[in-house]
C-alpha cells in the first residue's frame, strides 16, 4: 500500500513536470511565432509578370477560355467545378376530352420518375463504347435538373396539365408537321425566360391513323424548350424515356449528334448508328452508347461533351445560362474552395463561396471568375495567386469583398499579375498605380 502511494507521487511529479514543460513551450511559441497579419491587397503588393500570349483586351482571358476541354471537371479538384442546376417544368398536353395523355395523379408520378431515372444517368456516367479499346476518361457530368414551380404559393409544383385539341398534338411528318413550331410554347410556356419548359405531347390522332406515320417516341429541342412525343400512347416507361430527356437537354446545352458530323469534339467518333450491340458487323464493334447518338444505351458523356455543356453554361450571355439556378449569387461558407497544390483555371467559373490559397498552393486564373456577394479571396502565407489577364467580378450585380493577403513574419501571400487582369465589383479595390502595367 505504502509502496503504491510513493509510485503515485512519482507519477504526479512526472505529470507536473510535463505540464510545466508544455507551458514553457507554449509561452515560447506565443512570444516567438509571429502572428498572422491580414489585410486587403493594394497595388503595391502586386508583382507584374509579362504575358507569353498577346493581350487582346484587359480581362478578356486567354485562348484556353474558349476551349471545351478547359471546362471538363478536374477529378483531383471536383469542387472547382460546382454542379450546375437546370430549372425545368413539365406540361402534359392532352385532348379536350382528356383521352390522349396521363391523368393528373399518374402524370405527376410519371414526371417524378422520369426525373429520377434521368438523374441516375447524370450521376453515373458510363465508359464510352467508341472507339473500340478507348481510354477516354469517365468524368462526372456535374449538372442536374431541378423541378421548378413559377409560383411559390404552394399550389404550383412545376407540373401542368393542358386540355387543347388544337395545340396539344405533335406531328413529325407531313403537311401539318409542327414539331419545330413554337405555338404550344407561346401559348402554354411558363417562366420560359428562366425555366426549361418540357412538353409531353401525344402524336396527332389523324397522323397515327396513317399507315406511313411513325408515332414512336421522339423529341426536339427548341432553344429554351423541349418537346417529347409518343410517351403515353406507346406506354414508354420512365426509365426508357429518360434517354430522350437527357438527349434533348444535351441539345439545349449545345451538344450535337455525333454519328455523322463533326460535333466539335475529338472524343465522339462518327459511327454507323447501330441501335444496339449485336453479333453482326459493324454493330458487333461499332455500336455507340453516347447520349447524343440514337441507341438503346444513351448513357455516356465524353469529357469534351461535358466541357462543351459547361462552357455554354459559363458564358454570361448564353441563353442556357438563364435556365440555371444562380447558386453563385449567395456566399455559402461550406463551399469555400481551398487550393493547396498547383492549379491552373483555364475556364470561366462561378464560385459559390470564398477562395483560399493555402501555404504551398499556387492558383493561376486565366478566365472570368465570379465571386458571390461578400466573398473574399484569401492568400495565406506561402500561397500564390496569379491573375492571368482574367476578370474577377460578381455575376449577380452585387459586390464581393476583395483579395486578402496574409503575412506571417517574412512569409507572405503573393499576388502576381500577368497581362492586364481586371478586378470588378469589389468592395476593396486595389487602387492600381497610374503607370501601365507590363504586357
Ligand atoms: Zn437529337
Amino acid at each position: 500500500m505504502k509502496h503504491l502511494f510513493a509510485w503515485q507521487l512519482r507519477a504526479r511529479g512526472g505529470l507536473f513536470l510535463r505540464a510545466l514543460l508544455f507551458f514553457c513551450a507554449s509561452a515560447w511559441l506565443l512570444t516567438c511565432t509571429p502572428a498572422v497579419e491580414k489585410r486587403f491587397a493594394t497595388a503595391a503588393d502586386v508583382r507584374h509578370r509579362p504575358s507569353d500570349e498577346p493581350v487582346r483586351r484587359p480581362g478578356a482571358g486567354r485562348a484556353c477560355c474558349r476551349e471545351y476541354l478547359s471546362y471538363a471537371p478536374d477529378t483531383l479538384h471536383l469542387d472547382h467545378t460546382p454542379v450546375k442546376y437546370i430549372r425545368v417544368n413539365f406540361h402534359i398536353m392532352n385532348a379536350a376530352d382528356s383521352s390522349r395523355n396521363f391523368a393528373e395523379a399518374e402524370g405527376r408520378k410519371y414526371v417524378h420518375e422520369l426525373l429520377r431515372y434521368a438523374t441516375a444517368n447524370l450521376e453515373r456516367n458510363r465508359k464510352m463504347f467508341l472507339p473500340p479499346g478507348n481510354d477516354t476518361p469517365v468524368l462526372p457530368v456535374r449538372y442536374r435538373y431541378v423541378l421548378t414551380p413559377a409560383q411559390h404559393d404552394g399550389t404550383d409544383d412545376g407540373i401542368y396539365f393542358h386540355y387543347d385539341d388544337e395545340l396539344s398534338f405533335y406531328v413529325v411528318k407531313g403537311a401539318n408537321r409542327n414539331n419545330h413550331t413554337r405555338d404550344v410554347i407561346r401559348r402554354y410556356g411558363i417562366g420560359t425566360d428562366s425555366i426549361l419548359n418540357i412538353f409531353l405531347m401525344p402524336h396527332h390522332p389523324d397522323s397515327i391513323a396513317s399507315p406511313t406515320y411513325k408515332g414512336t417516341g421522339c423529341g426536339i429541342a427548341l432553344t429554351d424548350a423541349v418537346k417529347l412525343a409518343g410517351i403515353y400512347e406507346n406506354e414508354i416507361p420512365p426509365w426508357e424515356a429518360r434517354k430522350m430527356l437527357n438527349h434533348e437537354i444535351g441539345h439545349i446545352l449545345g451538344l450535337a449528334h455525333t454519328w455523322a458530323y463533326n460535333d466539335g469534339c475529338d472524343d465522339t467518333p462518327r459511327n454507323p448508328g447501330c441501335w444496339i450491340r449485336g453479333e453482326e458487323p459493324p454493330c458487333d464493334s461499332l455500336a455507340s452508347n453516347n447520349v447524343m447518338d440514337y441507341n438503346v444505351y444513351q448513357n455516356a458523356w465524353t469529357p469534351c461533351q461535358i466541357g462543351k455543356a459547361h462552357y455554354a453554361m459559363s458564358r454570361l450571355h448564353a441563353r442556357v445560362r438563364r435556365l440555371l439556378q444562380p447558386r453563385w449569387c449567395v456566399r455559402h461558407p461550406d463551399r469555400t474552395i481551398v487550393v493547396r497544390d498547383s492549379v491552373h483555371w483555364r475556364g470561366m467559373k462561378d464560385l459559390e463561396g470564398d477562395l483560399v490559397i493555402a501555404d504551398g498552393g499556387v492558383l493561376q486564373i486565366s478566365c472570368r471568375v465570379s465571386l458571390p456577394k461578400g466573398a473574399r479571396i484569401v492568400v495565406e502565407p506561402g500561397g500564390r495567386l496569379i491573375l492571368d489577364n482574367c476578370r474577377l467580378h460578381n455575376a449577380c450585380g452585387d459586390q464581393w469583398l476583395g483579395i486578402e493577403l496574409q503575412r506571417q513574419g517574412k512569409r507572405r501571400g503573393e499576388l502576381v499579375f500577368v497581362g492586364k487582369p481586371v478586378i470588378d465589383d469589389v468592395q476593396h479595390p486595389l487602387a492600381l498605380p497610374q503607370k501601365a502595367p507590363l504586357n
